[in-house]
Parts: structure tokens; sequence; C-alpha cells
């Protein structure tokens, strides 16, 4: 039966009591919880591995929030095995119970929602707001993705007098998706809620950083009465799981979200075919972005401020989509600058778990030495206008305050590479043609922005600017599920848009059959 359409989980509203009174609970039962043990689950069972991952809490490095199974490549192989012997059954199963397990996904997760969004704040140092946005972004991929394949079952008939033709839709086979730790629950959910309605089953690998959020994942889906072997929890190390689930020969889809390097290399050795294959192998890489604010010189410049530093410096511009580059017309940019660095200043920085807190920490150790080195390499190539201090933190968690670079040239590293933390550039630009050349000057095709009161101008920027998400006149972050289809190209990824129409349809192969009658 049709369900009456979609609607957004609505995010919570924090500045009421009752709500802040949740998540202050949730975050002192979740507290109680730590350290305990994570095991993998393969076809059902619970295997508790020898080797493990410690999850810690960037905001409090010696924090330690539990033990994580870490998997072989052996396990790996048994992962493969359970969700190849778990696909016949489960791509026969009716489209339509396939979207009820999603709703009960869903149904859970809104039940749990405060417990999982405690657990983001710890594990992955994400804001109170920002960690229910995910959470709501999870429930949101369950409930359209249900809902799209609820509309996608339908077959299409296109009958003539002697011949009937129906034209419909088969899963792949067995999906390795392997997912990134900035938006652990959402991301994780919605290519495995993808898979999993399209008829396809799962092995699941979490970044190594967010694996106690994909464990809770796991708990929900199996409390939601997923069979077993539909979906196998494999977290481990992507260097040793990850040639095994892509170079598998009975995985039939690699559906990845992650940095350009490694999305590259999964790309380049799933296309190498062996001889034991039955598919050409599908991959999906979702990849990074070097996303763009234009600032025209007719701007609401308390709007753009507010729209750029929300975009750049929010989850410590831990986000694909995240604002890296600011492009300013000349004779606005001195006064610009000056409110955008004014503006900054005032961001609290500081523990995620700290309800004002609007700067986090950064994931760990490793990233903010790579961050570190780019400020560092900024400071070679162009003007250091601000730097936020944090040396109050230094020995609690991995902080690092936001940075803002001027006088940066296009060709810079900090205005070509993604940094992945809170680091802009700002880059002077004559006129509004010469901001479009800049924005669209680099191997991404994320999100992009202008902030501009020319309708002549904001129509070229829709028309000109190469990139997969444009807003207009607000922040580049925060895309939801069906009203801003998310995802890019060129060099930002492959794959139709995360949450829009078209998402679903790569999970599936068409069919036509043609009877004579
Ligand atoms: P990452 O380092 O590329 O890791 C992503 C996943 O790939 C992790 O599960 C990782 O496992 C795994 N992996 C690592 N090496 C592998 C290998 N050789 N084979 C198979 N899998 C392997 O990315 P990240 O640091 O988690 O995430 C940040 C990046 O994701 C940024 O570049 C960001 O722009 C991008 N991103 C893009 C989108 C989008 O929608 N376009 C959304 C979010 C994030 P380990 O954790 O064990 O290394």
């Amino acid at each position: 039966e049709e369900t009456d359409g979609f609607r957004n989980e609505p995010l919570t509203d924090f500045s009421l009591e009752e709500a802040r009174t949740k998540m202050l609970a949730a975050l002192e039962e979740v507290e109680d919880q730590f350290g305990k043990e994570y095991p993998l689950l393969i076809n059902g069972r619970a295997i508790d591995t020898k080797a493990t991952i410690t999850s810690r809490n960037p905001s409090h490095m010696t924090e330690s929030l539990g033990t994580v199974s870490s998997a072989s490549a052996d396990d790996a192989i048994d992962a493969i095995d359970a969700a190849r012997r778990a696909f016949p059954s489960w791509s026969r199963t009716e489209p339509q119970y396939r979207a009820e397990y999603l709703e009960l996904i869903a149904a859970n997760m809104r039940r749990r929602r405060f417990e999982l969004a405690a657990w983001i704040v710890y594990e992955c140092g994400k804001p109170w707001e920002e960690a229910d946005g995910d959470v709501v972004e999870a429930i949101d991929f369950c409930m359209y993705y249900a809902n799209q394949m609820r509309h996608l079952a339908h077959p299409q008939h296109c009958d003539v007098p002697g011949e009937e033709n129906v034209y419909f839709y088969r899963a792949r086979g067995t999906v390795a998706v392997i997912a990134p730790w900035n938006f652990p629950l959402a991301i994780l959910t919605g290519m495995t809620v993808a898979s999993l309605v399209t008829g396809n089953t799962v092995v699941m690998k979490p970044a190594e950083q967010s694996s106690i959020v994909a464990a809770k994942l796991m708990d929900v889906i199996h409390e939601s009465g997923v069979p077993d072997g539909v979906v196998n929890f494999l977290p481990g190390i992507g260097e040793e799981v990850g040639p095994e689930l892509v170079g598998s020969p009975d995985v039939e889809m690699i559906t990845f979200t992650g940095s350009r390097d490694v999305g590259l290399a999964i790309n380049e050795s799933a296309s190498d075919t062996d001889t034991r294959q039955k598919m050409v192998k599908r991959v999906i890489a979702e990849m990074g972005g070097k996303n763009a604010i234009i600032v025209d010189d007719d701007a609401d410049l308390d709007e753009a401020v507010l729209g750029v530093i929300h975009s750049a410096f929010n989850y410590a511009g831990q986000k694909c989509s995240a604002c890296s580059r600011v492009i300013v017309l000349e004779s606005i940019h001195d006064t610009f600058v000056s409110r955008l660095v004014e503006a900054t200043k005032s961001l609290k920085i500081g523990p995620a778990e700290d309800p004002g807190t609007v700067v986090g920490p950064v994931i760990d150790e490793e990233a903010k030495q790579r961050i570190l080195e780019y400020i560092e390499i900024g400071k070679e190539e162009a003007t250091l206008a601000l730097a936020c201090d944090t040396s109050d933190l230094e020995d609690e968690g991995y902080y690092i305050g936001p940075h803002i670079f001027t006088d940066v040239d296009s060709t810079c590293q900090i205005a070509q590479e993604e940094i992945f933390g809170p680091v802009l550039a700002v880059i002077k630009a004559e006129d509004f043609d010469e901001a479009i050349t800049i924005a669209n000057d680099t191997p991404y095709a994320l999100t992009a922005g202008v902030f501009s009161r020319s309708p002549a101008h904001l129509n070229k920027a829709r028309m000109e600017i190469v990139a997969g998400n444009i807003y207009l006149n607000r922040n580049i972050t925060g895309a939801m599920v069906e009203r801003h289809p998310f995802g890019g190209f060129k060099m930002s990824g492959i794959g139709s848009k995360t949450g829009g129409p078209d998402y679903l349809l790569q999970f599936l192969v068409p069919v036509n059959v043609t009877e004579n009658t």
C-alpha cells in the first residue's frame, strides 16, 4: 500500500527546557555505559576478535568510551559469505515489507534519538544540535527511501496488441558499505538502508573513529527484526578489511563515502575483474570538497558573515559540505573581512557535551596534526588574519580554533586542497565574473554558495557555478533529505544524490520481460 508521502523529521529545539533535560539525561546514561565491548555481528552471531579498536572521546582524549572488535580479512570473508547466502531470500522479500523494516528502524531511532545523539557527541565530538541533526538525517533516509521504494516497486507496462511488456527492478547482490566518521549515524544508515530496501544484502564497515555509533546502528537494525545475514557488522581497520571487501568476487557493489584518495583507490581496484566474479562491480564514491562562498559587493554583509561562519566553523569545519574558501569582491573585501574576523572571535570553542559549544574538537590526533601542517603552509602562502586560541584546552582534547587566512591566491595549497578543519581561505576577486572563475578553479564540485542582492548575478551563479549543491543567500551546509538531495561530481564523487529521487536506482538492475500473447 502507498504511504502518504514523506515528511522531514523535526529537529530538536534545544531552547526548550524539556529538550535540554532529555539530552542531559541521555548524556549521563550514556556515560554510565562507557567501557563496554562491542563484537562483530556476522549472520546474526556476535563475534569477539582478539584485536580491538579503542574508541576515545575527542573532547577529552584520555577518556575511553569502549572497545570494538576489529575484524580480520577472514572475518570479512565470513561476512561477505553470510550476506551472499542471505541474498536469495531477502531479494525476494516483497518491497513493501522491506520498506516496513526501514520504517521500523526509523521508529526505533526516534525512540532512542537522545541516546544516539549522546553517543555522537561523545564519540565524534559533535555539538548537540549537529548530533541531533545527524540522528534526524538518519531517520529521514529510512523514511524517504522506504517511500521511494514503494514507488519503484510498481512495474511499468508498455503493451501493444499481441505483446505484453513489463519493466521492473531487481537487486544487485551483496553491497560493501564503507563509511566515514563525520556523519557517523546518518551516512552509514543512508548507505545501508538504501541497500536493504532495494533487496541487497550488506557488509557494513564503519570508520574506526565512530565504531561505537555504528554498533548502536547495528543494534537498532537487529532489534527491528531484519533477518540474520542481511546486514553484517564488520568494524575494523580500512587498510586491512577494505581490500578484502573491495576485491571479493562475491561483492557486487561498493558504496563508499570518504576521502578522495581512498575513493579513487577503491574505484580502481573494484574495476580489476576477478575470474570468479559474476558481475561488473558498481562503485558509488562520495568524496571531498573545497567549497566556496562568493560574497558580492551588494550582499547583506550581516547575513553573509553569519552564513560563512556557520558553514566554515560549525563542527570545526569537518563536513564535506563545509565552506573552506570565501571569495570576496574587492570593493567590500576589507569591510567584510574585519566583520568576519570579529564575529568568528565570539564563537564558543569547547567540549562537545557543553550545551553552548559551537566549535568542538577535531576528530583525533592525526587530523589535528594534518590541520596544523596546513596552517603552517598557510602562513607561508598567505596572511594569517585570525587564529583563535585554544591553549587552555590543549591538554584536554584535539582542539584547533578557527583560523582565517587573507591574501590567498587561488592556486595556493590552502585554496586547492581539502583541509577538513576550521581553516578558511579568503580570496579577493575583481568582479563577479572573476569570482565565479575562482569558485570553479578546483578539482572538486560539491557545494557552493553566493550572497548577493543582484538577480542577474544570482542567475549567473545558478548557470555557471560548477557544484552539486548551490545555495543562494544562506549557509551551504545542512542539506535536508528530499528538499536538498546531496552530492557532487568532478573529483567530489561518482553517484547520484543521496536523499534524492535517483539514489535508489543505483542499487537496482532494470529488467524488461516481453511476452508474445
Ligand atoms: P577516509 O579516511 O577516506 O575513510 C572512509 C572509510 O574508508 C573509513 O571507513 C575507512 O576505514 C575506509 N578505508 C580506509 N582505507 C581503505 C581502503 N584501503 N579500502 C577500503 N576502505 C578504506 O575518510 P574519513 O576521514 O572517514 O572522512 C572524511 C572524508 O569524507 C572527507 O574527505 C570528506 O569530504 C568526505 N566526506 C564526503 C561526503 C560526501 O557526501 N561527499 C560526506 C562525508 C564525508 P578506517 O576508518 O579504518 O580508515
